[in-house]
């Protein structure tokens, strides 16, 4: 039932990681800090990984589609044979041009992705070895990288339910509820009654135009939806004949999506004090990526590698106080 990721349309050489395979896994309960140092050692180690995910399918020039290459100006750059343009393995990538070393900023997802727990760039930017400000940007392509793709949209059976998050920042101990952002929350339940994959989206509010919008992006056209009889849902469903309302019973009516909805504020409180409403649907976009993609710890680090490689550079302004107010 899980929904596969692809590794944008490149497969990946198994013989790379073997290290990774899923035998050897059990041990690890996924892809440990032990097995990443072990096996990104240097710059080079990094290089190399990239080279082989690059090329996976062979080469071909991204200027002139030709297939054939020389060596280019260093091992990890192929030269097209034909219009001679020499491409490194970083080149049109993420990775081109970092603000720190290549092994920096895989160490960087490894640890966004990987571990157990999520991180700040408080505590990232530490563990690295780089300003908070740097692991600041990384992390939100990061983010970006782990944006949900249409073939993830939740199938079968979904559940949804609106609920408010954050206010947790700015120094104020309490919570005030202006403070908070509308999220909403689907959740798929497989036939044995188990949470399958989650979608998470900040909405601006509660009228039934957020729902619509928020199905719309998360959800299959062919799924069944049951959702608590919240009037913008109920006015909702003569416009979608596969919605179906209920009462809520106090959330007895939907377990599965109450606990997952307890996950996520914890998870948002635990590990980022701070998260400004900007920024809430980066947070969001990772923690469903994590999520999805528990059952398969030991390829998330390659997943997102995967998906890194096909993202382009993003502008973001360069503003001091933004990083400090949202690790
Ligand atoms: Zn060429």
């Amino acid at each position: 039932m899980f929904v596969s990721q692809s590794f944008g349309g490149r497969r990946l050489k198994s013989n790379l990681f073997s290290i990774f395979e899923p035998n050897k896994l059990d041990m690890f309960k996924g892809l440990s800090q032990l097995d990443f140092s072990r096996k990104f050692q240097s710059d080079e180690d990094c290089y190399q990984y990239l080279v082989e995910h690059k090329w996976a399918d062979g080469f071909k020039c991204v200027r002139c589609s030709c297939t054939n290459y020389y060596k280019g100006r260093t091992w990890y750059y192929r030269r097209c044979k034909q219009c001679m343009y020499d491409e490194s393995a970083t080149a049109n990538t993420i990775f081109h041009d970092l603000k720190m070393s290549l092994l920096q900023a895989f160490q960087m997802m490894f640890r966004v992705s990987a571990r157990t727990k999520g991180m700040s760039t408080v505590e990232l930017g530490k563990e690295v070895g780089v300003q908070q400000k740097t692991a600041w940007f990384f992390k939100r392509k990061i983010q970006i990288a782990m944006q949900p793709v249409e073939s993830n949209k939740l199938k079968t059976n979904v559940e949804m339910d609106e609920s408010l998050v954050g206010g947790y920042s700015e120094g104020k101990p309490g919570r005030s509820l202006d403070e908070k952002e509308a999220v909403m929350v689907a959740v798929e339940i497989l036939g044995d009654g188990k949470v399958g994959n989650v979608g998470l989206r900040h909405i601006e509010g509660f009228k039934k135009e957020d729902f619509e919008q928020a199905v719309d992006e998360m959800v299959d056209k062919e799924a069944k939806i049951t959702t608590d009889d919240f009037p913008s849902w109920v006015a909702l469903k003569g416009k979608m004949p596969n919605l179906e309302t209920k009462k809520s019973e106090k959330g007895e009516g939907f377990k599965e999506l109450h606990v997952q909805i307890m996950l996520v504020k914890m998870w948002l409180r635990g590990i980022h004090h701070k998260c400004s409403e900007k920024f809430l649907q980066g947070y969001l976009d990772e923690y469903a990526f994590r999520f999805n993609n528990r059952n398969q710890r030991y390829k998330i680090f390659d997943i997102l590698v995967g998906k890194m490689m096909h993202l382009q550079p993003q502008p973001f302004t360069r503003n001091k106080r933004l990083c400090e107010s949202n690790t």
